[in-house]
């Protein structure tokens, strides 16, 4: 191993033990990770972490090797947290999601960002795709019985999504085409009348998709920037995003 993984993997990471991985659909793993610092973490709904994919990897140069996922739960008495991996990619996130197993060590860096809960509004709409889902159900799980919340999830075959840790399943699940942005816009012109009080839309997933509903929303809807979060987690013509 390189001099500099070595000082990544003292220094700047956290390591974690994956404790147990279930397969949730035909397209995605449940990954279950368990550290000492998860149980001290001091966490916001909507963190992420940055996971070192194969860091004993020379092949790989370093800045190749990091991939981002949404914390879908965590239990910090326990000291876990669970990840939700989607497989239609073509790259190293997928490869390492298929192929590691309970044991083996990660290492990773916790990232706040911005799009975490924000628990302002009286009614919400939450928008993604399928790499989306286990972080719009976080969001979902941190408001409170009295905001209202409505969701828009696709994939391109519907029984690829999951239901929620607690077993609910709070979002309309929608089979689509790859960057179904009229689709979406169709299904919004009827969501949106009915959001009482103060609104807040959250976008994930496809890059594509997010700056077509960003820009929906702030130029034909008017929505404020404060009530529109947005947050592109991969790009077709990109390897990893953050
Ligand atoms: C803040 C943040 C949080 C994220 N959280 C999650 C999460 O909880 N779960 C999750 O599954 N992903 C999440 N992602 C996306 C994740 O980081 C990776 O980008 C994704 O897993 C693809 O990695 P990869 O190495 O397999 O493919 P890459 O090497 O990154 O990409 C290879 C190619 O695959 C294609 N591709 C990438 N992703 C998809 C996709 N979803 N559907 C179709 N084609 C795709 C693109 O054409 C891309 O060029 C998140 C991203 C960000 C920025």
């Amino acid at each position: 191993m390189g001099i500099i993984e070595n000082l990544l993997k003292k220094v700047v990471l956290q390591e974690a033990t994956i404790e147990e991985k279930t397969k949730l659909s035909s397209a995605v793993y449940k990954i279950r990770l368990k550290s000492e610092s998860i149980a001290k973490a001091n966490f916001t709904p909507g963190y992420f972490l940055r996971l070192e994919i194969g860091i004993d990897n020379e092949d790989i140069a370093i800045k190749d090797k990091v991939r981002s996922y949404s914390v879908w739960d965590i239990n910090k008495t326990k000291g876990y947290l669970d990840v939700a991996i989607a497989t239609h990619s073509t790259g190293i996130g997928t490869a390492w999601a298929a192929q590691c197993k309970s044991g083996d060590k990660v290492y990773f860096k916790w990232k706040k960002g911005n799009f975490l809960v924000d628990e302002s509004a009286d009614s919400y709409l939450m928008i993604g795709d399928l790499s989306a889902l286990s972080h719009l159900y976080m969001i979902n799980r941190s408001l409170t019985k009295q905001q209202q919340v409505a969701g828009i999830v696709y994939s391109q075959a519907v029984n690829e999504l999951f239901p929620d840790v607690d077993g609910a399943t709070p979002f309309t699940f929608y089979e689509m085409p790859p960057n179904p942005v009229p689709e979406i816009v169709e299904k919004v012109k009827k969501l949106v009348p009915e959001m009482k009080g103060r609104t807040m839309v959250y976008l994930a997933g496809d890059s594509r998709v997010c700056v077509a509903l960003n820009q929906y929303f702030r130029k034909e809807l008017h929505w404020s920037a404060k009530q529109v979060k947005t947050k592109p987690f991969w790009n077709p013509t990109k390897k990893g995003l953050e």
